[in-house]
């Protein structure tokens, strides 16, 4: 057998180290427990399962057949759903399944605009969202929070075949009962992408699109805290047209070694610990969202109900990118983002994007999230003033050495 390349192994030591000495803001990320690492780096990466539990294309399947069964068992049980299925690859993957099964080529589908916090698999011009279908978006207020009315009125204007919820840039609760109703009342598939808020819907933190949806994708690797991935969720009526999709329709062989690091994953979402988890994530943002306006940063909405806030960084004479490259000079990781009706062009917007799964599963509470934004402002509001930034990159130092990060991984 070929040993480690020194390479890649000097490659992953430092990742390793990166992500011990630094602080992840970037809402969408998270830190995976040892046990989803070690399933994701199983055995169960050398198999091929084609097909689905029971009906494979290869042979030797008993075992993978067992552990993708544990995983929709699971999946169902946390979402309350009808049908679950747990091979698309990522989230962009289980949305290009869904329009796979309703849509066909030049079909109507409205949905957030990217603009105002929308998902570039929801319509950006040159994905294959944007190119195949005909995309009406819809947008945010003047304060930030999404419209209904004018929602209603666009979908009743052009009579969209498909309706998507879900966003990846939106500090508030979304009503999946009005996109329902509103979905509805045209005839439209209502697709609810909670990639984001996973974590807070199962944990009945944030009201679940289940119950309104025809059909709901998430990925696994956000706040569910899960490996890499998504699934696909929906009602029994659409579930043989869904696994069509996915497999054969757009996947061959499904990652085996990551639906067993789902099922890990699920099995540690289902315990009450994780809803203590969530929890902890909502005050942690809260905390953070008033520090940082105390400060002068403005934030989209003024604050947040989930797990990340849109702050314009404006007010302290810089931009996304500027507030990035600051912030990743003392080991605190964000990204740059559009805020609502940005000025700015999309690599060079004017907020960034933060969120607080990551520092939470690292186990920061809120006094912790106080000293850490309170060093971030300083660092901000004096980018040129060496010993603010010294102060700050010793801040990064305390918390990851009081929180530290797989302690016993080589
Ligand atoms: C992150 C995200 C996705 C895509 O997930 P990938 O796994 O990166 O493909 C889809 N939809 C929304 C709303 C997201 O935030």
């Amino acid at each position: 057998m070929p040993t480690p390349d020194p390479q890649v192994s000097k490659l992953l030591r430092a990742e390793l180290q990166r992500q011990r000495d630094g602080l992840t803001l970037i809402a969408s990320e998270n830190i995976v427990s040892p046990a989803v690492l070690s399933a994701v780096g199983s055995v169960l990466t050398n198999k091929y399962s084609e097909g689905y539990p029971g009906r494979r294309y290869y042979g030797g399947n008993q075992v993978i057949d067992d552990v993708e069964r544990l995983a929709i068992a699971r999946a169902k049980k946390l979402f309350g759903a009808e049908h679950a299925n747990v091979q698309p690859h990522a989230g962009a993957i289980a949305n290009i399944a869904v329009f796979f099964t309703f849509l066909k080529p030049g079909d109507k589908i409205l949905s957030m605009d990217l603009r105002a916090g929308g998902h570039l698999t929801h319509g950006l011009r040159i994905n294959i969202s944007g190119k195949y279908f005909s995309i009406i978006p819809y947008g945010v207020d003047a304060n930030g929070y999404i419209d209904y009315r004018e929602v209603a009125r666009l979908a009743k204007q052009h009579r969209p075949k498909m309706i998507i919820s879900g966003a990846s840039a939106y500090p508030r609760e979304i009503d999946f009962a009005q996109f329902g109703r509103i979905a509805q009342s045209v005839g439209a598939i209502h697709l609810a992408d909670i990639a984001h808020i996973a974590g807070l819907v199962i944990t009945g933190l944030h009201p679940s699109p289940i119950p309104h949806a025809d059909v709901v994708t998430t990925t696994t690797h956000k706040t569910m805290r899960g490996p890499r991935g998504a699934i696909i969720l929906c009602k029994k009526i659409h579930a043989a047209a869904i696994d069509r999709a996915v497999m054969p329709g757009i996947q061959g062989g499904p990652l085996d070694h990551v639906i067993a690091g789902k099922a890990q994953a699920f099995a540690e979402a289902l315990k009450p610990e994780f809803r203590r988890y969530q929890k902890q994530v909502i005050k942690n943002a809260a905390v953070m969202a008033e520090v940082l306006q105390a400060h002068g940063l403005m934030l989209s909405t003024g604050g947040t109900d989930n797990h990340l806030m849109l702050a314009d960084v404006r007010p302290l004479g810089l931009t996304g990118a500027l507030a990035e490259k600051l912030l990743e000079d003392v080991g605190i990781y964000v990204n740059k983002n559009l805020i609502p009706n940005d000025p700015r062009p999309p690599l060079d917007p004017s907020g960034i994007r933060l969120g607080t799964p990551a520092v939470t599963s690292r186990g920061l509470k809120e006094k912790d999230i106080a000293v850490l934004s309170h060093a971030m402002v300083q660092h901000l509001t004096r980018p040129k003033n060496l010993s603010v930034k010294k102060q700050a990159a010793k801040t990064v130092a305390i918390l990851t050495k009081k929180f530290p990060l797989y302690p016993t991984l080589k």
